[in-house]
């Protein structure tokens, strides 16, 4: 088959500033309520001795300054507005999930499991929690687990991508009268050295990072020293498992969101097709219609502009040399397969086709604009072939067949499973993987859960 490639258009950017000088938060930690520089001088305060400060007011406080967020979220990061506008929304509307289900945990009933002893579950903080996060969704991560800690009775000392620290800080700055002193802290850096030293520090109880598999690793050798606990949201490489009795057009849709959303930047895209033989020509077509409809460019290139550049030259070398392997190796771009000419470091959404089962392409986590192609014959094939990556995050299964929907996703070793859908989230549903994508769960009561620990009080009343 062959396919027009159509070349993406790129809007360029307008004159004006995204964020003021006047806008921007203080650069640096912040630290028992008070932004503080390296050398431990304090620069401002805003937060209160006021313990009574709910997650609620945090998420009123996000809303009220949506704007600005969303402005600094898209000069941190290059993402257009129209997806820094769904992290600063959802951010809100975590602390506000966050906020009633730290009033709602439900335990096993109390009861007398011993003659004359009754036994009764506590829930508890955990205490002091680490928090790393990356640079993909800055706030919003930083917000799926500010939320649930908070809301648990813990504290935390939270550390932003060394890339991305502008979202956070000015967040901080914005609630910093709604908590208490050293309740919510921010320190700034590296991840080898100031993460690092988050994941092994004795003071801290429990150390939560969403990030790369290496990076996971680093913070759980290193916290196994204090044997603290471990909470990880690692990379995926997810499946999209498209039968043959699939609405195609809807599948093909639903792939141009779900693979391409933050260009590509995004641990649950939907990034491996594999579609079976006999539909493969036709959802192919329908695929490349579909991506070569895409907008990139500046967030201030206009309303229209969907996907952003790479986050840093280094990432953008990065996913062109992933493109460069995969065609050497015989995959076919349906469309685009390199990066884009003139300033930016925009890759062209990309297509490939042919792509064989087993390699990199097929395995590795791009985490760039690109979807791969591959077909099956029969379904226990297209189950077991789904399993065959090292990452277990999320998965996506195309079909009409009611029975289908619901034996498919038995199958698969993903965290999140959608059926005829893939990258719908929602605050009340968990979201969190198997395998190299790690353990623990972000959002829905399980992550409060997370964040907790069960204390059993047993009385005995027989004396
Ligand atoms: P990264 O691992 O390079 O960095 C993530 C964070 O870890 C950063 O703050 C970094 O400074 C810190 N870090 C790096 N080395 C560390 C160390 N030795 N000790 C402690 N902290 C360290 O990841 P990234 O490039 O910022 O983000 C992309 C990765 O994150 C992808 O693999 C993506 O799939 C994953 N991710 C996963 C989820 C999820 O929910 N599962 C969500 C978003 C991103």
């Amino acid at each position: 088959m062959t396919v027009t490639t159509e070349p993406a258009i790129v809007r360029g950017e307008s004159t004006s500033p995204l964020v003021t000088a006047e806008e921007f938060p203080p650069l640096t930690h912040f630290i028992d309520g008070a932004f503080v520089g390296g050398a431990g001088e304090s620069s401002s305060s805003g937060a209160t001795s006021d313990a009574s400060a709910a997650p609620t007011t945090i998420a009123d406080r996000v809303e009220e300054n949506a704007d600005l967020l969303i402005r600094l979220e898209s000069l941190n990061t290059g993402k257009p507005r129209v997806v820094s506008e769904d992290d600063i929304s959802m951010s809100a509307d975590v602390f506000r999930f966050a906020a009633g289900a730290g009033r709602a945990f439900t335990e096993m009933g109390s009861g007398d499991y011993v003659e004359g002893h009754t036994s009764v579950i506590l829930r508890e903080p955990v205490g002091v929690v680490g928090v790393v996060v990356p640079w993909n969704y800055p706030l919003l991560i930083a917000a799926w687990k500010i939320g649930p800690v908070l809301a648990a009775g813990n504290t935390l000392v939270l550390k932003p991508s060394e890339q991305t620290p502008l979202s956070t800080l000015k967040f901080v700055e914005l609630i910093a009268d709604l908590l208490p002193a050293g309740v919510l802290n921010i320190v700034t850096g590296l991840g080898p050295s100031v993460g690092a030293r988050l994941s092994s520090h004795p003071d801290i109880d429990l150390i939560a990072l969403t990030g790369s598999v290496p990076s996971g690793q680093a913070v759980a050798t290193a916290a196994g020293q204090s044997l603290k606990r471990v909470h990880l949201e690692l990379g995926g490489k997810a499946p999209v498992i498209v039968f043959d009795d699939a609405d195609l057009q809807a599948a093909a849709e639903g792939v141009r969101e779900a693979g391409f959303w933050n260009s590509g930047q995004e641990c649950g895209a939907g990034t491996r097709v594999l579609v079976h033989s006999s539909a493969a020509e036709e959802f192919t077509r329908l695929l490349a219609e579909q991506v070569s409809s895409y907008v990139l460019g500046d967030p201030r290139g206009g309303d229209d502009v969907e996907l952003g550049p790479m986050i840093s030259e280094a990432h953008f070398e990065r996913v062109t040399s992933f493109l460069d392997r995969a065609i050497a190796d015989g995959a076919r771009p349906v469309v685009g397969g390199a990066a884009l000419e003139g300033p930016g470091f925009f890759v062209a959404p990309t297509v490939l086709a042919d792509v064989a089962p087993g390699s990199e392409a097929s395995q590795h986590e791009i985490f760039g604009p690109v979807v791969t192609i591959e077909t099956f014959e029969t379904e226990d094939e297209a189950l077991t072939r789904a399993n065959e990556v090292s990452y277990g995050l999320a998965a996506s299964v195309w079909t009409k067949d009611a029975a289908r929907s619901l034996d498919a996703p038995r199958h698969l070793d993903f965290g999140t499973v959608w059926v005829n859908s893939h990258l719908a989230l929602a605050a009340e549903v968990p979201w969190g993987g198997f395998k190299g994508s790690g353990y623990g769960r972000d959002l829905s009561i399980y992550a409060l859960n997370d964040f907790t620990r069960t204390k059993h009080v047993q009385i005995n009343h027989s004396r």
